[in-house]
């Protein structure tokens, strides 16, 4: 069978399958119906993988992980470029792990991050980039002794602090500022972060008297933007990388021996799986969008800080159903997962596909909000959605939960965070065990006898 017929094959069954299980097209690799229709992650069935680790429960593909880095790879393969994978997307230490197998870079924005990245791999601080708008001295420390590859500086009292640091370890890091270009991108207005409202970067009409105040402790090598997350448009970060370059061709002129553009991160994923969504064709549009900037100047090595691209959709959360509740003309269908394990539906009001992961028989359906048991309102993963009619002890999969998932989990309403498991083919290795009522009180004190 050629590949565009199994490709067909494998269409039609998904959208047969999704009719019975009262979902949308399941366009998700990672996640497909097998012969019997039971639902897998790879090669592993969930109803498996939930018996044997617990819920709620992340499941992670690394075949799919590795695929969307090769997508990268590939796009960008006309330049000189290093993918540094946005750490706080999910930070888990094996996911961290397959990066650093795979020759990846890291940005991180904490010295928590740096020590999570050293952890997995000694020698990856020369492939790491430092952002954060408060970073304090303790963590620009830990980056000078690491020597890592550029600190993304993103305020005048940052630099001085870095200058002062730097003198005082001896070192000459090499840095760049994060540029605000003043470039609207349509997203959630709080993971939007280029307009000169923001909090995030400098001025890019500031940048260039700024270079000038660096001082022999820095070197001045790069200029960093990253304008927000979740953009599906390409346009914006073609904008932004032209202001970049026109900047990097002026502070050339003033001497600076500019030879890095860190582009940031942020290109969006489609959460919606009826809608269409071509990964690979996104890439190579932001390609596209990104590359003639860089070249315009020439002698660059583009950085590139993709988080969600890389681990959204090899991810989903496994949720067992406790209750299906009947308040008023509502249905809830409240599950051992809450806010406190994947908070975007609370925090940025977003989607994720939900599914049924026992196979259905019928193509009856129910209209239902799908919830936790934490005490707020706010504790949903979907509102009036149809979905096939579920029992109290059925196993549900949220999609898409890979990025902003786990790294946002809490312990809010004293619940143990989950445990996290990655799939190689046919194999599941369990990367984060679940937490216990010790591992969560480890830190406290009764403070008696005071
Ligand atoms: C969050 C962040 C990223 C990653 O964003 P995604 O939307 O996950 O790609 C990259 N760079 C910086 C500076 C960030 O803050």
């Amino acid at each position: 069978m050629r590949h565009g017929d199994f490709a067909r094959s494998r269409e039609a069954r998904y959208s047969q399958e999704n009719a019975l299980r009262g979902s949308a097209i399941l366009t998700r690799p990672y996640i497909h119906p097998d012969a019997k229709s039971a639902l897998h992650c790879d090669g592993v069935s969930l109803e498996a993988l939930a018996r044997r680790f617990g819920t709620p429960l992340y499941v992670y593909s690394a075949g799919h992980i590795a695929e969307r880095l090769g997508l990268f790879e590939r796009a960008f393969s006309g330049i000189p470029h290093v993918v540094c994978y946005a750490v706080k997307a999910n930070s888990s230490l094996g996911i961290l792990r397959l990066f650093a197998q795979r020759g990846a870079g890291f940005d991180i924005v904490s010295g928590g991050e740096l020590e999570r990245v050293l952890t997995v791999d000694r020698h990856a601080a020369e492939r790491v980039v430092f952002s954060g708008i408060g970073k304090t001295a303790a963590e620009m420390d830990l980056a000078l002794r690491s020597g890592i590859l550029l600190f993304n500086v993103e305020g005048e009292g940052e630099l001085e602090l870095l200058s002062e640091r730097a003198a005082k370890l001896r070192r000459r890091p090499r840095m760049a500022l994060r540029v605000n270009p003043d470039v609207f991108a349509e997203t959630h207005p709080y993971i939007s972060t280029g307009m000169r409202e923001h909090k995030f970067g400098i001025d890019i009409r500031r940048a260039r008297a700024l270079y000038k105040k660096a001082g022999k402790h820095l070197e001045p090598c790069g200029v960093s933007v990253h304008i927000g997350s979740q953009i599906r448009a390409a346009d914006p970060f073609g904008a932004a990388a032209q202001r970049v370059a026109k900047l990097i061709a002026e502070l050339r002129k003033d001497g600076h021996a500019i030879r890095y553009m860190d582009a940031g991160g942020g290109l969006g994923i489609e959460y919606h799986a009826e809608r269409p969504f071509d990964a690979e064709a996104k890439v190579r549009e932001y390609a596209a969008a990104l590359m003639p900037a860089a070249e315009s100047v020439g002698g660059i090595t583009l950085l590139l800080e993709p988080g969600r691209f890389l681990v959204a959709q090899a991810g989903a959360l496994l949720a067992r159903v406790l209750y299906v509740k009947k308040n008023g003309a509502k249905t809830f269908v409240i599950t051992d997962a809450a806010m406190n394990d994947l908070i975007r539906p609370a925090l940025y009001q977003a989607y994720h596909e939900i599914v049924a992961v026992a196979p259905r028989r019928s193509s009856r359906k129910m209209v239902a909000d799908v919830v936790g048991p934490v005490c707020e309102t706010g504790d949903f993963f979907a509102r009036d959605r149809e979905l096939p009619p579920l029992k109290p002890g059925e196993l549900v999969a949220i999609l898409d939960a890979g990025a902003y998932g786990m790294s946002l989990a809490s312990n809010y309403n004293s619940r143990p965070r989950a445990a996290e498991v990655l799939v190689e083919g046919r194999r599941a290795r369990l990367i984060r065990r679940r937490e216990n009522v010790d591992d969560m009180l480890a830190t406290e004190r009764l403070a008696t006898g005071l």
